[in-house]
């Protein structure tokens, strides 16, 4: 029966972290629903696609990593569709529609999805639905969702036209390319054509192409029994006051901050509730939701009690993976810093292999936090089988396409050591997880609450309470009680504990043998949620590690010191962030905070070289940072001065930016500098101070400038300034400036190092 064929479209993800994995796993999860078959595969699996003779529509979701790089597994890719042997004509069979997964807090946004629609379109390929941009930095589903919702009738109207030319093709209509000779994929697109044109005459395939979305609308009349089940969990209250209702709840997360407001009629004090977590407002709580297809289970999982515990060391096994002791650990802020800046000395004399550079930085392996396991279990009602091996295999029923048991948790591992170890239990859920949550609740007040935060119309308050707060699975669970999930379903949803990097931040021919590194102990505040505030993972892990050893600047070192802990750490070389190979090249470097970390490395190095070749012509350097207060936050101030004074760093120009201003321009006005510096508060504005110099560093003398540190503001602060100043210098406009820095990128002269 040809309309028991589905239509085929291809497609292909390239992802780092999994996103863009997971969104395309989820569109080819919900293919046949739109009576479609998604041929799905990565980017790296070419032996598993063919573009070269692909007739159907191809479907790409890329992300971006680094600055602005493929992920891993689309490098390949997007190497040989770079080839300057293809012909123009090399995609002209070819109908794509992509999806750009990127973060505006980075330089080169989307790069990797721009660039292989660049390329596909140079090569002669046709677009048949707008490219979706989707901004990490804001939210991806802003972009993903309607995008998502659109595509399946683009991809049915692709498939429509790609064959009707296919038929006008074999009618001779077409044919105006001799050497093409009709291959065997044509009766597929021909029967394709026939079950779109035939839908309406054919009951199983009409049930699948109706036009519902990937969301399943509760407000549609075609979708009724989702309305239903929607409504139906919408609290029992008379007068559908969500108010009342979530009253009858409850809520012990309702914000204490809500305002109590006297009503100007009669006079009668109330408390006006206020939004959370776990409560909602009109319109919200009294509107029609869209929530998103529930993802399909995959995984079994049961437990197995063992007679001991075995040595469970997965993550020990890891070639590159070494355990070093702190050798020391200093507190570079004063302790009245708003932000505490540490600086660790790892010793890596055990391991000859470690050969970092300035410019590298390294993973640390940090587990879970021992309470938060401990409360997981709890949470779970497997507190008490914490010790049990568990055994992870796929359900006999799967129907996820790709479905895989995460290759990241090791096998006869114990309960313990997964929640320690392989999953980020502190993952902030996404909308999926929250749907598939939903289906484990009891309370039909909670409930609706999770159907709220994950639907379309929730997306403000999943931001607001679920996404800025970074709101952890745990504290979410914790504030819906009833919500109990199985530990499938966990590792399902949650992705693996992932290392943390962290520049180096000192050159291996000033201390040889150890590796120095300076990081922000990160604080997460209070919120709707989350009574009180904790810290970030590893920077607290290495807080509480450390914390018994921890010397102070100017204070001595006691000798009898407590034993010094170990941590694992591996190393992740970067080939570019380096100081220029050729000495007499100038260089800038922008880092403040503890962006300024590689720099110290940089300086070392530099330092070395001097001595050791007196009479090379080595090219300036500059060194823009910026801190708070010059007298709590000023890392590495001795050093940098010692470097200045030595004439190893050539300029040194810092900033503070909540230092007062008369106190400041007091002190610039001792030091004989210009009131204007005075006035600089960020780095860029220090920059622009020196205008001249650093275009003529970078257009005129080949030199190089490095960015390190925070991605959400400075760096973008930073490249916005370098347009102005470019502008300026060159009399240019807007377009020619973003050309001179999008080449200095190029040219692996305008490097950044930055995150966040
Ligand atoms: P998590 O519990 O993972 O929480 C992360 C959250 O904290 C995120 O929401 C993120 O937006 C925010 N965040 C991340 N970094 C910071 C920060 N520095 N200050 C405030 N908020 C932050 N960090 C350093 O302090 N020093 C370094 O030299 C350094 N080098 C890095 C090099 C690379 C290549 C990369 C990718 C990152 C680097 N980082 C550095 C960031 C570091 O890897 C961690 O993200 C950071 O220490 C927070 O980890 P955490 O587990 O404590 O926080």
């Amino acid at each position: 029966m040809p309309c028991e064929v589905k239509p085929r479209f291809v497609l292909l993800y390239g992802s780092q972290k999994g996103q863009a994995q997971s969104i395309a796993e989820g569109v080819a999860e919900v293919a046949e629903e739109h009576g479609l078959v998604a041929e799905l595969s990565c980017l790296s699996h070419n032996e598993k696609y063919n573009l070269e003779k692909e007739k159907s529509p191809v479907v790409f979701i890329v992300s971006t990593t680094g600055d602005g790089e493929p992920p891993d597994n689309a490098l390949r890719f997007v190497r040989r569709i770079k080839k300057k042997t293809l012909s123009t004509d090399h995609y002209k069979h070819l109908s794509y529609a992509l999806l750009a997964l990127g973060d505006t807090n980075y330089a080169n946004f989307c790069n990797c999805g721009k660039t292989i629609e660049r390329r596909l379109q140079e090569l002669g390929a046709k677009q048949f639905y707008a490219t979706g941009y989707a901004d990490d930095g804001v939210g991806l589903e802003v972009v993903v969702d309607p995008w998502l919702d659109g595509l399946w009738k683009a991809i049915k109207g692709a498939l429509s036209k790609m064959a009707s030319d296919r038929t006008g093709y074999l009618k001779g209509e077409a044919g105006d390319s001799p050497q093409e000779t009709p291959d065997s994929s044509i009766p597929d697109v021909q029967l394709n054509l026939l079950s779109i044109a035939e839908r309406q005459n054919c009951e199983s395939v009409r049930a699948s192409v109706e036009p519902v979305s990937k969301f399943a609308s509760a407000a549609s009349p075609s979708a009724s029994a989702t309305q239903t089940a929607v409504s139906d969990l919408r609290p029992a209250s008379p007068a559908g006051s969500p108010g009342l209702a979530s009253q009858s709840h409850g809520d012990a997360s309702v914000s204490t901050s809500a305002p109590e407001t006297k009503t100007k009629d009669t006079g009668v004090p109330h408390v006006e509730l206020a939004a959370s977590l776990t409560r909602s407002l009109p319109p919200l709580s009294e509107s029609s939701l869209n929530v998103p297809a529930l993802p399909p289970l995959y995984l079994d999982v049961s437990l197995q009690e063992v007679d001991s515990v075995e040595r469970m060391d997965g993550l020990l096994n890891k070639d590159t993976l070494y355990e070093v002791s702190i050798s020391r650990a200093v507190q570079l802020t004063r302790g009245d810093s708003v932000k505490m800046a540490l600086l660790l000395e790892l010793d890596i004399s055990a391991y000859p292999t470690i050969t970092h550079q300035p410019g590298d930085s390294f993973d640390v392996f940090c587990p879970n936090r021992g309470t938060e396991v401990e409360d997981m279990l709890r949470r779970l009602g497997l507190h008490e089988q914490r010790n049990h091996r568990v055994h992870i295999s796929l359900r006999k029923d799967n129907k996820k396409r790709g479905a895989q048991v995460p290759p990241y948790i090791p096998q006869n591992i114990s309960l313990l050591y997964l929640l320690t170890w392989c999953l980020e239990i502190r993952h902030v859920p996404k909308k999926a997880f929250l749907r598939a949550l939903v289906e484990h609740t009891g309370d039909a007040v909670q409930r609706r609450r999770l159907q709220e935060l994950c639907s379309k119309q929730g997306t403000a308050d999943y931001n607001l309470y679920v996404r800025d707060p970074s709101l952890s699975v745990l504290e979410l669970l914790s504030a819906f009680p009833s919500c109990m999930p199985p530990l499938s379903l966990l590792i399902e949803h949650l992705p693996k504990l992932q290392p943390r990097p962290y520049s180096a931040a000192s050159s291996c021919l000033r201390h040889p043998g150890k590796l120095h590194f300076v990081f922000n102990v990160v604080e997460f505040p209070a919120c709707s949620g989350r009574p009180a505030g904790r810290r970030g993972l590893c920077t607290g892990w290495l807080f509480d590690l450390i914390n018994p050893v921890l010397v102070f600047p100017g204070k001595a070192e006691s000798s009898g010191s407590p034993a010094l802990p170990k941590i694992h750490v591996s190393l992740r070389p970067n080939c570019s962030f380096r100081p220029p190979s050729d000495l007499s090249v100038p260089f800038i470097m922008v880092g403040p905070g503890t962006g300024v970390a590689p720099f110290i490395g940089f300086l070392q190095q530099r330092e070395k070289e001097r001595q050791e070749n007196p009479e090379a012509t080595f090219g300036e350097t500059w060194l823009f940072f910026g801190c708070r207060h010059r007298n709590q936050d000023y890392l590495f101030r001795e050093e940098l001065e010692d470097f200045e004074s030595s004439g190893t760093l050539s300029h040194l120009k810092v900033c503070f930016s909540r230092d007062d201003q008369e106190e400041e321009e007091e002190e610039e006005a001792e030091a004989a500098t210009t009131i204007s510096a005075a006035r600089c508060k960020y780095v860029q504005h220090n920059l622009l101070l020196h205008s001249q110099q650093i275009t003529d560093i970078l257009l005129k003398r080949n030199g190089c400038i490095f960015v390190c540190g925070d991605a959400k503001n400075m760096a973008k602060d930073v490249n916005d300034t370098l347009m102005d100043m470019i502008k300026t210098e060159l009399q240019v406009d807007q377009l020619e400036a973003m050309k001179t820095l999008a080449r200095l990128r190029e040219e692996k002269r305008y490097l950044q190092d930055i995150w966040g």
